[in-house]
């Protein structure tokens, strides 16, 4: 850990105030002081960024730009003081100011630049590399509007806009000095210039400018600082002129706004295609803006594109940035002169592609005439580029129409389409997925036959997360109680946890791990109160399920369950051997509405089960609103057991999962996506698998009849009847019916039905194990014990060494 000298901090806190906000110390408030500190903080951080921007140049490093539509950082403070290795010192600094620093810690606006899961991987990706001391660098949109605030009115969702303070974040820095060009709309002009060359013109094309902010990410050890770099949409001057001396003011103006609504706001939806122009545009832009910025950076120290591949390498995150295979093509063509066949090679070596869903619904699709429209030029790079390809496929597979049309990146039938995944894996020279099994999957399932032509390209790079933020910061007691057992070289070496191994055998660890256990739990509680006003007893065991709401993750499953408890207490007089506490959080997307439907049975059931006296001393359930990443920092170490039931072949990989697990809760869980590695790490006698697996349910697929299940098991049956009664919508009769028709009528698609009663009987598994204390514990040590490979470090370590080819420069 490099020192940092701490001396000036206090002064520096005291200019801040007084230059910048015009406030002596004594008349700040906490958000004044929050802003004083984290400005301090970012001189620190910009210190260091510069010192590593001269090793990177110095050593004339290869460098990663992970490109992502989405960026879920969450609070910077905590995390930047804990990285930089001052978070004592600050402490007790301010402490002598009589500030208390977790005040200010709470004053931060989380950053909401994404969805979820997605998001959330890239931010602890560029933790990892800044901590590895690797070039990786984050690109993406710095919108005005992140992803809605939820609030929960009479049990129903409410968006509410979340304007975060996207200028005046103490971590954005302005870059002036850098500017994107970005063009776009227009047409193509002829298609021979005056020598006859083949040489089409892109002409009338309108400008959009995109700024630059950069936030600086922190490496633990605080010896390596890079940068996340964000981009918003701004009409250039010149656009401006044109168009006002045209003289058609009010058009002009019409047309300025519709240019910087471009980044205004993120898409909420999560695993589902949006579909609109100006989310292409979005697109288009983050693209257009990354592409040149990059290429800037090489070109200082660099001349020609002959060394481009070997000195940069980009990440697409997902396909929303497969655009890049066109926009690279087109500056490398139509700006820099380079010749198809050289231009196509160094794109293919520097791009990679990261698959995160096999859901149809989020495979993204573009219509042709809208890129037609919008970008005129890159439509007929991706036709030359699919002409080509399509040569390739007939020479090596003969007289084989099939594969032809299963390949070929315009989809014909009806209006014609360009599919982003065909783009992205054509383009690129690594394909991966994101857990073992998605990865099988996407080969052998998605897209076969491109696996059939290339196989080499194809790997998988199992998801991981940070433990800077996962564990040392979420969850203090956690740490120190590790830290004091095998001392602290586990922060950035994850799989040391395995040293805690033997401690199950040592009474005293066991019980100060059930100690910080309990005390977390406590604190969840008081959080629990003051969010939903339903009081919660610590000693209940902690069932959380906290996610995105989608049908695929089946909250629904665990609301049957729920029901099914509260079935029997009532009906039968069967008192569970433990208490429990059912604590939901997450968004729907504001169109989907089963999700939403899905939040309000959540309230529905909590209504009634929380309000009965012969039920609630048994269960209780409760809904937090509004899941982001402070809201999971502060769940995550008080849950006793982990939800983790998607319909198996659906959760690409998950992350909830590990952090649930590395912080010593018990998965409940589906063999889908990470958790297959989860369980086979820790070991199936420490967590409950359960359910149909992926090659079952795609044997079941065809003659899978849910009725079946409900008519032949009572207990299912009481359960969907109820579901569908209005027991738990007094209010607003048959509000429900549509979840239960989902299942019972239209083909249960996420089978719930099927995997009703194995989750029942899991679930009651649980509650028996629970009521042995020290072996609960001894399982939940050995859950931290051995997750280090979900660390985002080992992810970023085989990234950078099979697909990047980049190196750590301490
Ligand atoms: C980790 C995380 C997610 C992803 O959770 P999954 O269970 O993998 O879907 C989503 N949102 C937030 C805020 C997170 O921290």
């Amino acid at each position: 850990m490099n020192k940092i000298d701490l001396s000036g901090f206090k002064a520096a806190m005291g200019q801040y105030l007084r230059y910048v906000r015009g406030k002596k110390i004594e008349d700040a408030s906490q958000k004044d002081l929050f802003n004083a500190v984290s400005s301090v903080v970012r001189m620190l951080l910009i210190d260091i960024t510069m010192e590593t921007e001269d090793r990177y140049t110095k050593a004339d490093a290869k460098r990663m730009h992970y490109l992502s539509i989405e960026f879920l950082p969450g609070r910077l403070l905590s995390n930047n003081l804990l990285n930089l290795g001052i978070e004592k010192e600050c402490r007790d600094i301010l402490k002598t100011m009589n500030i208390d620093l977790d005040d200010l810690l709470n004053e931060e606006h989380d950053p909401a630049l994404g969805n979820g899961g997605l998001g959330r991987l890239a931010a602890c990706y560029l933790d990892s590399l800044a901590t590895l001391d690797m070039p990786g660098f984050g690109y993406g949109i710095n919108y005005d509007y992140g992803l809605f605030k939820q609030t929960i009115m009479a049990g129903e969702q409410r968006e509410n806009p979340d304007f975060w303070p996207n200028r005046s974040s103490p971590w954005l820095l302005a870059r002036s000095d850098v500017r994107c060009m970005v063009p776009v709309y227009g047409r193509i002009q002829g298609t021979e210039d005056r020598e006859g060359e083949y040489n089409p013109m892109w002409v009338d094309w309108k400008l959009i400018l995109g700024r630059v902010h950069d936030i600086p990410i922190a490496g633990f050890g605080g010896r390596t600082v890079n940068r996340l770099r964000l981009f918003s949409a701004w009409a250039s001057e010149d656009f401006d002129m044109q168009v006002f001396n045209e003289g058609d003011y009010f058009r002009a103006v019409e047309e300025k706004i519709q240019f910087e609504s471009i980044s205004k706001i993120l898409y909420p939806s999560d695993s589902m295609a949006a579909g609109r122009e100006l989310r292409l545009v979005q697109e288009y832009f983050l693209v257009a803006c990354s592409v040149q910025d990059i290429i800037r950076i090489y070109l200082k120290d660099h001349e020609g594109f002959d060394q481009f591949p070997d000195k940069v390498a980009i990440q697409l995150n997902d396909t929303h940035p497969a655009l890049t295979v066109a926009e690279l093509m087109r500056v490398l063509v139509d700006v820099h002169g380079l010749e198809w066949d050289p231009a196509w090679k160094i794109t293919t070596k520097t791009l990679g592609y990261t698959n995160h869903t096999l859901l149809p619904e989020a495979l993204e699709t573009w219509p042709v005439s809208i890129l037609k429209r919008v970008i005129p030029r890159h439509l007929q790079i991706i036709y030359e580029i699919n002409r080509r390809f399509i040569e390739l496929v007939k020479q090596r597979f003969p007289n084989n129409t099939r594969l032809v049309k299963s390949m070929s990146i315009i989809r014909e039938g009806g209006e014609q389409r360009i599919l982003m995944a065909n783009l992205a894996i054509i383009g690129s020279h690594s394909v991966n997925g994101v857990a073992r099994i998605h990865s099988e999957l996407v080969k052998n399932n998605l897209v076969p036959d491109f696996y059939r032509l290339w196989p080499e390209r194809f790997n998988n790079k199992t998801n991981g997360v940070t433990p800077r933020r996962w564990i040392l910061s979420a969850n203090p007691g956690l740490s120190g109680l590790i830290t004091e057992a095998i001392g602290d070289g586990w922060i950035s070496d994850l799989d040391q946890l395995k040293r805690l191994e033997p401690l199950v055998h040592d009474s005293v660890f066991l019980e100060r791990f059930a100690q910080v256990k309990r005390a977390n739990k406590i604190d969840l509680a008081e959080i629990i109160g003051e969010t939903t006003y339903v009081e919660v007893d610590p000693d209940s065991i902690f069932d959380i399920h906290a996610k995105r709401i989608h049908e695929y993750k089946r909250q629904f499953l665990n609301v049957l369950n729920i029901v099914h408890t509260y079935l029997k207490i009532k009906e039968d007089k069967q008192i569970p051997g433990a208490p429990r506490t059912f604590i939901f959080a997450g968004k729907a997307a504001p169109g989907y509405v089963n999700a939403k439907l899905t939040i309000r049975l959540i309230h529905g059931v909590a209504d009634v089960i929380n309000n009965d006296p012969e039920v609630s001393p048994w269960i209780r359930v409760v809904f937090i609103p509004d899941y982001r990443v402070s809201l999971a920092e502060a769940l995550i170490p008080g849950a006793d057991v982990s939800e983790q039931i998607s319909c198996a072949g659906m959760e690409a990989s998950g992350t909830g999962n590990m952090k649930f697990a590395m912080n010593g809760a018990l998965t409940v869980g589906t063999l889908d996506g990470a958790t297959v590695e989860i369980a086979e790490r820790v070991g199936l006698e420490n967590l409950y698998i359960f359910g149909l697996k992926v090659d079952e349910i795609a044997a079941m697929r065809k003659h899978y009849n849910p009725r079946d299940y409900i008519e032949n098991n009572p207990d299912l049956m009481r359960v969907m009847n109820v579901i569908r009664s209005d027991l738990f919508c007094k209010k607003d009769p048959g509000i429900f019916k549509r979840l239960h028709d989902a299942v019972v009528d239209f083909g249960d698609y996420y089978f719930n039905m099927a995997d009703f009663s194995a989750y029942v009987e899991t679930q009651n598994q649980v509650v028996t194990d629970y009521c042995n204390k020290k072996q609960w514990a001894e399982r939940s040590i050995l859950n931290t014990a051995r997750t280090g490979y979900f660390s985002s470090d080992r992810a970023i370590r085989e990234y950078a060494d099979d697909i990047w080819k980049i190196k750590p420069f301490p």
